[in-house]
Order: structure tokens, then sequence, then C-alpha cells
């Protein structure tokens, strides 16, 4: 079981989107996949079809320490895709677990949890917040590595530099193995020439942790969670699920050579 952490502090940069198709197409290719919303707007929970009303128990309730693992992960309408979903409950927390001795370990010890284990998850994906609140610090704690979106646009690069920080100081803190497993180019037009220079900034300034992959803009990918399903499902043809698509290969590729990829 790898876990992965999607975090980017800024929002809109395609971390949801992100998890979501990431999430489908491992499970497309046979692996089983358990994704962890972080996030207390709930849209990786809405956009894979389970509704406010269905979340029962939540990553809140796993947090605080009031349910295990296989109370709170729910079926998808994905084969193989399981979600702990999350709900506005989550976003008091930062308040409420300030106190909590071991507060940045609460994630890593739930997904350390023996039935989690039993469930022989590939990958846990974690869908991290816009912000590197204590949420994200817990995701960075429980993760093996960091898949870092970029979205292709003018100050794209700026915020990065905090972000990388953050993963250094968690590094020398709590979890010494953490990895960036890699930067995503999202949200890519290609007819336009800001979108190309941010990509030959990226590529220049972080070398091969940026994946080949880039994904491009496509309206598939935004229709989908009104569907509540993955784009891969709603249009599986689509250009945008065809890039989850290539790009999940490349994910896959890595880790299949044992690359942890970089320590940036
Ligand atoms: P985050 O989780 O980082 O806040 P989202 O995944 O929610 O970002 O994406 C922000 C918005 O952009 C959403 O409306 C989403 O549907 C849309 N979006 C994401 N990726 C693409 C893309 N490649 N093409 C078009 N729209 C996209
Ligand atoms: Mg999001």
């Amino acid at each position: 079981m790898k876990t992965v952490a999607i975090a980017n502090q800024k929002g809109g940069v395609a971390k949801t989107t992100t998890a979501i198709n990431l999430a489908a197409s491992l499970c497309e290719v046979g692996l089983k996949v358990l994704l962890v919303d972080m996030d207390p707007q709930g849209n990786a929970s809405t956009g894979l079809g389970v509704a406010p009303e269905q979340r029962k128990k939540t990553v809140y309730d796993l947090l605080i320490g009031d349910a295990r693992p296989s109370e709170v992960f729910t079926e998808t309408s994905t084969r193989n895709l399981f979600l702990i979903p999350s709900t506005t409950e989550l976003s008091s927390s930062d308040v409420e677990l300030y106190n909590v001795s071991k507060r940045s370990f609460l994630l890593r010890d739930t997904l350390a949890s023996t039935d989690l284990r039993a469930e022989d998850f590939d990958f846990v994906l974690i869908d991290c917040p816009p912000s590197l609140n204590l949420l994200t610090v817990n995701a960075l704690v429980a993760a093996d590595s960091v898949l870092i979106p970029l979205q292709t646009e003018f100050f794209a690069l700026e915020g990065l530099s905090q972000l990388l920080l953050t993963i250094r100081e968690i590094r020398q803190s709590a979890n010494p193995d953490l990895r960036v497993e890699g930067v995503l180019l999202t949200m890519y037009d290609q007819r336009n020439n800001l979108s190309q220079q941010v990509e030959q900034d990226a590529r220049a300034t972080l070398g091969e942790i940026v994946y080949k992959t880039a994904i491009p803009r496509n309206v598939r990918l935004s229709e989908a969670p009104s569907y509540a399903v993955p784009a891969l499902t709603y249009d599986s043809a689509s250009k945008g699920a065809m890039a989850y698509r290539a790009f999940t290969q490349e994910f896959l590729k890595n880790n299949e050579a044992g690359l942890g990829r970089s320590r940036a």
C-alpha cells in the first residue's frame, strides 16, 4: 500500500480533479484504491457520488477517534474505488485538535490501523484542502509521497516554494521518508503562449520531477463532477480522460521503477 497526498495550498489547481481521475485510472487497470477526502468542502466526496446525507461517518470521526476506518470508508460507483468522505465539520478540526498531543499524526495512525491494512489497498490517495493547515500536515505526515498539481498559469510557481519548504519541514520533524512523487501540469492550453511559457519555466526550474504528460483544459473534466462520476466514466474517450490515463501510466512506471522520485 502506497499513500500519496495530492497537495498544493492554492485552490482551483485541479487537486480534486486529479485525485478522482488518477484514482479511477488506477482502478481501470485493476488496482484497488482508497481516496481520503481531507477537504472540508467535500468536493471529492460529491464528485464520486457520495452525497452529504450519505456521509454518516467521515474522516472527521476518524481524526477525533470516534470511528474505525472500516466503519467510515464506503464504496463508490467505480469498481474497486473506495472513499473516506468529509463534511464541513472538518473545518473546525484545526481548532478542536489544536491541543491534542500527536495532532499531526492522527491520519497516519488511522491509515496504519489493522482493519484498514486488511483491505489490501494498492494506493491511498489523499485529496488535500487548499491551505497548509493541520489537515494538510496530517496528510503529509501520513503520506509516502506528495503529488503536486500545478496549474499552467502565471504565478503558478510562486506558491510552490512554500509547499516545498513545508515538505522539508515535515521531513525534518515527523516523516523523514516523505518524497515528492511528481509535479503535474494541469489545465494546459496549447494555443496559449502563457501555458507554454509556464511549462518551460516549470521544466527548467524543477527538472525531471515534472511529468511529461500535461493535462489539457477540457470541459469534460469540469462537467463530470456534476454527474457524480470520474471523467473516465462520464466521457471515456474525452481528451481529459485520455490525458489522465497517460499520466497514470507514467505514475505507475515511476513506481515500478522504484523511483521514489526526488527529495526536491
Ligand atoms: P482544487 O481541488 O485544486 O481546488 P479542482 O480539481 O476542484 O481544484 O478544479 C478547480 C476547477 O477547475 C473545477 O471546477 C474543475 O472542474 C476545473 N478543472 C480542473 N481541471 C480541469 C481541466 N483540465 N480542464 C477544465 N477544467 C478543469
Ligand atoms: Mg479540491
